[in-house]
């Protein structure tokens, strides 16, 4: 099995049709995600969700695009190569960039790295997740 659990199919039904129903335009999502599996599974979930994904698979990549391009919503790993995902969020909000901004960690290393650094990240999601979670906590 992989980093994500399919266990949601009456939420991605919902959201469907809610997206559907509230005739939102498109959501921009910047994906960082050095492991190509995950980077692949998020680009086609999302996909599918409605949403338009860019992805990257290092750090630098990243924190260049993301200060490029208009994006609603970035979804990136911590651990990354080039710079990790919280020096990505510092960067960008200490240039004054409001996007909300999440990031993915394996277990253990929430406690470890993040607590108790003010990163300015809005939410730290654990792998492995569940789409309903994620999409729960993109929220745009
Ligand atoms: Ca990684």
């Amino acid at each position: 099995m992989g980093f994500l659990r399919q266990d949601c199919g009456s939420f991605t039904e919902a959201f469907r049709s809610a997206s559907f129903v509230s005739g939102l335009e498109m959501a921009r999502i910047l994906v960082v995600e050095d492991e190509v599996k995950l980077r692949n599974a998020l680009t086609s979930g999302l996909t599918e969700q409605g949403y338009e994904v860019v992805a990257v698979d290092d750090g630098q990549a990243g924190l260049a695009m993301a200060s490029d391009g208009a994006f609603d919503c970035l979804l990136m790993d911590l651990m990354l190569p080039g710079c990790d995902g919280l020096e990505i969020v510092r960067t960008l909000r200490s240039a004054g960039d409001q996007t909300p901004m999440l990031i993915l960690t394996a277990r253990g290393e929430i406690e470890d790295r993040v607590l108790g650094l003010d990163s300015g990240a809005d939410d730290y999601i654990s792998k492995p997740f569940s789409w309903a979670e994620l999409l729960a906590r993109i929220r745009v």
